[in-house]
């Protein structure tokens, strides 16, 4: 997923036509305003995956290599496998991709990802530590953060180039229909709210996480399996995961093959909200900023009426944006104290660790709509 090309300025929006049903779906690239991107040699984090790749991918890889292991995937996909015990995928070797010229889309398009909901909207995923995370403070104004997005050229491409490859169109008039259906149903009960209202209203007044928060919710354990387990970048330590044992959250390096590496300590989390400096809550209220304008987490928040049939929509949005803040700032305190700084205040770059260890879990949550 490494991008070569950087430091070139993009559009911050565009227009792809879908050519099967003769529809024009617009891809929103708003969300990448105000970030800039390239891609650091030495990390590979992204590569600690199982890509989806189409028949045709599939077939160009198993001309590369004929022992290529595939699982069996959904829609007519299948998935490249990854190592055992958390490994990173089949073609990662010392942080290279050996098909990199032939990756999957997955991996083109990466640290982007197309959300397809009522419209196709294009965001970057923060976990990523080659996106640089510095104006994300500034979606807490009404206005956003907007500047040219640096770097994302290829990934650009990639996303616009697959949008002509699907019925999109047909998608987005399914996803429609399937929406007016939930309006209608929670209309009734009075648990509806219009987008563009809950997510105004939920930007008026972004709920920030208290004491009833904490302590947060747990990661899994070791006993799931190490590929169920939260993954961040570390410098100087590469790729980083965290289990839950009685003691606290254990850290360990996960080795390119599968298994632990190095054991970096056992931390209780914290059981009350860690104290953040000004500018780093201001960054906390960025990122939550940046959550609700995402159609991915509202889109999620549909998904969970299904399990929550009494909550309004507002309620159930809420609820994302403190797991979520809880979270970040968990996982913050948690890396400070990996790194040996205790008992001080979170700082801003505290925070963005905390945002880079829990942002590629939020976009790892299901939705009413479907990724691209
Ligand atoms: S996670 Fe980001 S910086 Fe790391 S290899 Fe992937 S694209 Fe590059
Ligand atoms: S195909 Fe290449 S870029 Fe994609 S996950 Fe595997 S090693 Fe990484």
């Amino acid at each position: 997923m490494t991008s070569t090309e950087h430091g070139t300025h993009v559009p911050i929006s565009s227009r792809a036509r879908e050519e099967r049903d003769g529809k024009e779906p617009t891809v929103d690239f708003g969300l990448l305003s105000g970030f800039s991107f390239a891609c650091r040699p030495d990390c590979g984090l992204c590569c600690y995956a199982t890509p989806a790749v189409s028949a045709e991918e599939s077939a160009r890889l198993l001309q590369i290599e004929p022992s290529t292991p595939f699982l069996e995937g959904q829609g007519g996909y299948s998935l490249i496998a990854s190592r055992p015990e958390g490994g990173a995928c089949h073609f990662l070797k010392a942080n290279r991709c050996r098909c990199h010229p032939d990756r999957p889309f997955p991996c083109r398009e990466y640290p982007l990802t197309a959300h397809v909901g009522t419209r196709v909207q294009v965001t970057t995923c923060l976990s990523c530590p080659g996106v640089d995370l510095s104006r994300l403070a500034l979606w807490n104004r009404a206005d956003g953060a907007h500047s040219p997005a640096v770097g994302f050229q290829e990934e650009i491409a990639a996303i616009t180039a697959e949008t002509l490859k699907h019925p999109v169109g047909v998608w987005i008039e399914f996803n429609s229909r399937r929406v007016a259906k939930l309006r209608m149903r929670m209309q009734r009960h009075e648990l509806w709210s219009e987008p563009d209202e809950l997510r105004a209203r939920l930007l008026a007044e972004l709920p920030l996480p208290g004491s009833d928060d904490f302590p947060p919710g747990s990661p899994p354990t070791e006993e799931e399996g190490l590929a169920t387990l939260p993954l961040f970048y570390e410098k100087d330590r590469g790729c980083v995961s965290f289990y839950a044992r009685e003691e606290g959250w254990a850290a360990f390096v996960l080795r390119e093959t599968g298994g632990k590496g190095d054991s970096l300590g056992v931390f209780a989390p914290p059981d009350t909200p860690p104290s953040l400096t000004p500018q780093a809550e201001q960054l906390l209220r960025g990122y939550l900023a940046y959550l609700v304008r995402r159609d991915q987490l509202l889109w999620a928040v549909y998904y969970e009426t299904a399990h929550h049939p009494d909550a309004s929509l507002e309620e159930l949005a809420e609820a994302f944006l403190l797991e979520a803040g809880t979270q970040v700032m968990a996982r913050a305190f948690f890396r400070a104290r990996m790194n040996g700084l205790t008992g001080k205040r979170l700082e801003v770059e505290d925070l963005e660790r905390g945002i880079r260890a829990t942002d590629s879990d939020l976009l790892d949550l299901p939705t009413y709509g479907r990724v691209l």
